[in-house]
């Protein structure tokens, strides 16, 4: 086997982000494994979406190496539209686009980045939607739909194209409470099926449920990391005491 075959999917060294004189991200290492579920918690400003946002270089890093799949995303030739096709990413904030029917949404990274034809990329888009409970959906405008059907769909869009890593940030905070459930099912559903993914949420309760690891983030870094057991049962350092006792 190549020495790439072995390599994790994400991989961050000695990452830092400054904007301007605010020190975001202070050396973040981290090493997420094929099918490997982490959950970033951690304080509001904490660097949570600011440590996603790099991944999708979305930010830019200003020192520090983040590696996908063995390839160098931060080097300044990685060519940013392949590497953004390669992750799936879902934000608080469904941005679906109004003016398109639900299965067009859901197709149209497919069609226009990957290429895929428009009856193969239609048929994943039905059988996603249909295996979501979406299926009654597929020719229905955005608006037409519930915040956790939004949402759904927007999760449909970020997988059908099977990226290499997940990207969720925050995907329940705007939902009314009643409609998270749906969201979390659907993300649970998709770590049953062999999915990497980086999110980050507030949803304690679902985190230690479907977490290989639990990441808490601190000030810019890493302060501990550890299977859900042991971060939110045994939590070694003060600050993360402290915030789990706020969140908890
Ligand atoms: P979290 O997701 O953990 O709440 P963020 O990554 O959003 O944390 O924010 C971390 C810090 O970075 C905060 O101090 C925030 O104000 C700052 N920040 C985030 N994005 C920007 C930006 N685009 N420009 C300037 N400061 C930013
Ligand atoms: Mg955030």
């Amino acid at each position: 086997m190549s020495a790439l075959e072995h390599a994790a999917v994400l991989e961050l060294r000695d990452v830092h982000k400054l904007f301007g004189e605010n020190h975001v991200l202070t050396g973040v290492d981290l090493l997420i494994e094929k099918h490997e579920v982490v959950v970033l918690i951690g304080a509001s400003g904490s660097g949570k979406s600011t440590l996603m946002r790099t991944v999708n270089l979305i930010e830019r890093v200003d020192d520090g190496q983040i590696l996908l799949s063995g390839d160098d995303i931060t080097d300044p030739r990685a060519a940013t539209d392949k590497v953004r096709a390669r992750i799936g990413v879902v934000f608080q904030h469904f941005n679906l686009f109004p003016h398109m029917r639900v299965i067009d949404n859901v197709t149209l990274a497919a069609r226009k980045v990957h290429r895929m034809p428009a009856d193969e990329a239609r048929t994943k888009g039905v059988d996603l939607l249909t295996r979501f409970g979406l299926g009654d959906k597929v020719d229905e405008y955005p608006d037409r739909l519930s915040g956790g059907q939004q949402q759904r769909v927007a999760i449909v869009r970020a997988i059908l194209t099977d990226p290499e890593l997940l990207l969720l940030d925050e995907i329940t905070s705007a939902l009314d409470p009643m409609l998270v459930g749906e969201v979390l099912d659907l993300v649970r559903s998709l770590k049953d099926q062999g999915s990497t993914i980086l999110m980050a949420t507030h949803e304690m309760s679902f985190a230690r449920s479907v977490a290989d690891r639990i990441v808490f983030m601190h000030q810019g870094r890493i302060l501990e990391q550890g299977t859900p057991e042991q971060v939110f049962d045994a939590p070694r350092e003060a600050a993360t005491q402290e915030f789990l006792a706020r969140v908890t």
